[in-house]
């Protein structure tokens, strides 16, 4: 089997299946997240235990991509401290946007969506659930959209909820 079609399998999988999928009975923090040019929408909750993430969940509609991607992210942070999810984030970020970018092997799973990068109309699909948890660790509560956070990948574009 070549790594190619591995990869499609895990996302596939994490389409099909989504891991940590669902609403937290208690949560700290949570985030929306819109990616307009494909209709993509999530909600994400997270517990915290200090600066780790205790436990994570999503849910929304979204295409596979999208899906396979907050499935693979909420297992990926699950446990991890902040300074971790960060680095993590920025590695997915240059595996998605770097055609010449390593899988590094902290990455685990999430190097899958590395095939993404053919697809550059595809990269707000997968990048969305990052931005999100970004959005619900940054502000606890908050919305945000992929159209507005691209001249600062990292960085985000926040409305907060309620605001007008
Ligand atoms: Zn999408």
């Amino acid at each position: 089997m070549e790594l190619k079609d591995l990869y499609r399998d895990v996302i596939l999988d994490h389409n099909r299946r989504p891991r940590n999928f669902g609403r937290l009975e208690q949560a700290d923090a949570r985030a929306e997240g819109h990616n307009p040019l494909c209709g993509d929408r999530l909600t994400l909750e997270v517990r915290l235990a200090g600066d780790r993430i205790e436990d994570i969940r999503f849910e929304g509609k979204g295409c596979a991509i999208s899906t396979a991607s907050a499935s693979l992210m909420s297992e990926a942070v699950k446990g991890q401290d902040l300074a971790t999810v960060r680095r993590l984030f920025e590695r997915v970020h240059a595996l998605l946007t770097e055609q010449d970018a390593p899988a590094a092997p902290e990455l685990g799973k999430l190097a899958a969506l590395s095939g993404v990068r053919e697809f550059p109309a595809r990269v707000k699909c997968a990048s969305l659930c990052w931005h999100t948890l970004t959005a619900a660790l940054e502000q606890g509560a908050g919305t945000v959209t992929t159209e507005l956070a691209d001249e600062a990948p990292l960085g985000l574009a926040l409305k907060q909820a309620g605001e007008p």
